[in-house]
């Protein structure tokens, strides 16, 4: 994925347009050519072009809603954050394993939100409630909003509207690579930037449509560069040939192109591979041909929330994962903080 994402069509729901950031955005798509139309709601929009339904799928996920939130009450976002902000929801990617296909269900396009200043107020109301304590959000609970933001910028503007807050922390994660316009942002510190990251056989076999490890890396030096509190999620730690060298190289290359003086502040998030029954299945359907490994047989059942079993690698196997990126992140970022292996 070199280029950022452009929708393939624009949808614009009412009142939309009575927004700043909403004219903005009718104006670029116009420019570029886009096709757009109008919807009384998102909800209306059933019928993807497409001669099947793996064909529906990656249409529905480069089709692009502007409208507004309602709901400003926002979900909580444990442990990492208090609360998800939310400022987009889908993404453009195509990762096999991505949650969002089971949460999203049959409505895989992207919507963007334009009432950006109402959520913010939002923001400051639950920072208020909380004080003096720090509140923390989080970004991308329902998107990869990187992936997006070089259109609206909504991020952007978060993340100048955290860095003038004392109280108020924004973070998020991404695997794409676009950030050049967020390097001048005014964050204060107060945004901590994270990348998903994995071993090159994974970005390659299950990632598609976002950006590669090499460009993710080069990303992070920017960020960091551009003085970012910065972390990183490995996930999913996934089980191949190979995989130790694969984690192995990816630390690797981190500590090439990170410099020496942003790395007391560096945070790790480990998560093994995981996957339900229903996840498995909405897998088979929207990737039939992944190489993906799902079979229940070999992994142990792990009960999660509201009672639905997950299923996770043997002991063994994670005592093995846990041992192995341990010593490679010790070994070349001693001074980095784990945030937690699950
Ligand atoms: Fe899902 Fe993240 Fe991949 Fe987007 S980049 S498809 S949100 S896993």
């Amino acid at each position: 994925m070199n280029k950022p994402f452009v929708p393939q069509l624009v949808y614009f729901e009412p009142k939309a347009l009575d927004y700043p950031l909403g004219k903005e955005l009718k104006e670029k798509f116009e420019a570029l050519g886009i096709e757009i139309r109008y919807t009384t709601s998102h909800n209306q929009i059933r019928n993807f072009p497409g001669d099947n339904d793996l064909q529906k799928y990656r249409i529905a996920k480069s089709i692009l809603v502007v409208g507004i939130r309602k709901t400003l009450k926002f979900d909580t976002s444990k442990p990492s954050a208090e609360y998800a902000i939310p400022l987009a929801t889908g993404c453009m990617g195509h990762c096999h394993y991505c949650y969002l296909q089971t949460t999203m269900g049959s409505k895989p396009y992207i919507r963007t939100y334009v009432n950006v200043e109402e959520i913010f107020e939002a923001a400051d109301r639950y920072i208020e409630e909380r004080a003096p304590e720090i509140t923390r959000f989080e970004a991308a609970c329902t998107s990869d909003i990187v992936g997006l933001d070089h259109l609206t910028h909504s991020l952007k503007k978060a993340i100048e509207h955290f860095g003038e807050t004392e109280l108020g922390r924004l973070r998020f994660v991404t695997k794409f690579h676009h950030v050049d316009h967020l390097l001048d942002a005014k964050h204060n510190g107060h945004t901590r930037f994270r990348f998903s990251i994995n071993a090159d056989y994974v970005i390659k076999n299950f990632e598609p449509g976002t950006s590669s490890l090499a460009q993710r890396i080069e990303a992070a030096g920017k960020v960091a560069r551009a003085g970012y509190p910065l972390g990183f999620i490995v996930a999913p730690i996934y089980l191949h040939d190979g995989w130790q060298d694969g984690y192995y190289h990816m630390f690797e290359r981190l500590d090439a192109e990170l410099p020496q003086d942003v790395r007391e502040d560096i945070t790790f998030e480990f998560i093994q591979h995981r996957f339900t029954k229903a996840a498995k299945n909405v897998i088979n359907k929207n990737y039939p041909k992944t190489k993906l490994k799902l079979d229940e047989s070999v992994r142990r059942v792990k009960w999660g929330k509201y009672g639905i079993s997950k299923y996770i690698y043997q002991k063994n196997e994670e005592d093995e994962m846990k041992e192995k990126l341990y010593s490679y992140m010790e070994k070349f970022f001693p001074n980095a903080k784990l945030e937690y292996f699950t």
